[in-house]
């Protein structure tokens, strides 16, 4: 089973690679922040247990998380990308108790600035219908604020304000950046700066060689 795994720290591009790279690996994508925002919106036990820690900027507890990501995984046997976990120490660990010695596990860091980052967020409106990210400084809707995909009116996420921002760059600090030493062997680091093309290209060749 192929696990390819997207770190970074939050606006460092990985939903939007998570897109374009799921459909060249041809792999199911798990996004746990998405999974978690429909729970939240759906109301459901998860959604209420999570809510508080997701709209402050704080993770979620690994238990939760864990079981989330177990599931997935249970359900997804032809392999997954995973975008957004593992986040912590533990959830890495947790992750590896799962892999057998046949599964590939690929880990692509990407590394963005905190300018690059934080710049990016304050500027991210997302489609509520098909979940396509704009960004509106960068990379704008062709009309303005609906979706080019399917018109809908697009949202900034409750977490992209300000406050909310720095304290996910300061739980990013604390929390997931020393996955990347956990991973260093044979880790993809990608520059997280670059657009999403450019992004795209430089894995590529990495993970599906010709
Ligand atoms: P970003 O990477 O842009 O911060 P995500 O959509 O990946 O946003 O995550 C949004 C929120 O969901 C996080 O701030 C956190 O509250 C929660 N979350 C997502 N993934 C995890 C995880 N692996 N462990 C704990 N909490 C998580």
């Amino acid at each position: 089973m192929k696990i390819v795994v997207l770190l970074g720290p939050p606006g460092s591009g990985k939903g939007t690679l998570a897109a374009s790279l799921s459909e060249h690996l041809r792999l199911a994508v798990f996004v746990i922040g998405d999974a978690l925002r429909a729970a939240i919106d759906a109301g459901s036990k998860l959604g209420l247990k999570v809510k508080s820690a997701v709209e402050a900027g704080r993770l979620v507890d690994d238990e939760t998380i864990l079981a989330l990501a177990r599931e997935f995984l249970r359900t997804h046997p032809e392999g997954v990308l995973l975008d957004g976990f593992p986040r912590t120490i533990r959830q890495a660990e947790g992750l590896r108790s799962l892999l057998s010695a046949e599964d590939d596990l690929h880990v692509i860091y990407l590394d963005a600035s905190e300018e690059t980052v934080t710049s990016r967020l304050s500027s991210r409106r997302v489609c509520p219908g098909c979940g396509e990210i704009y960004n509106m400084r960068f990379r704008p809707p062709k009309n303005d604020g609906v979706c080019d995909n399917c018109g809908v009116t697009l949202i900034r996420r409750k977490d992209d304000t300000e406050e909310v921002i720095r304290e996910r760059y300061r739980v990013y600090l604390r929390e997931t950046a020393p996955l990347v030493d956990y991973f260093a062997d044979g880790l993809i680091r990608v520059d997280g700066n670059l657009s999403g093309d450019k992004a795209l290209e430089s894995v590529r060749g990495e993970l599906c060689p010709a």
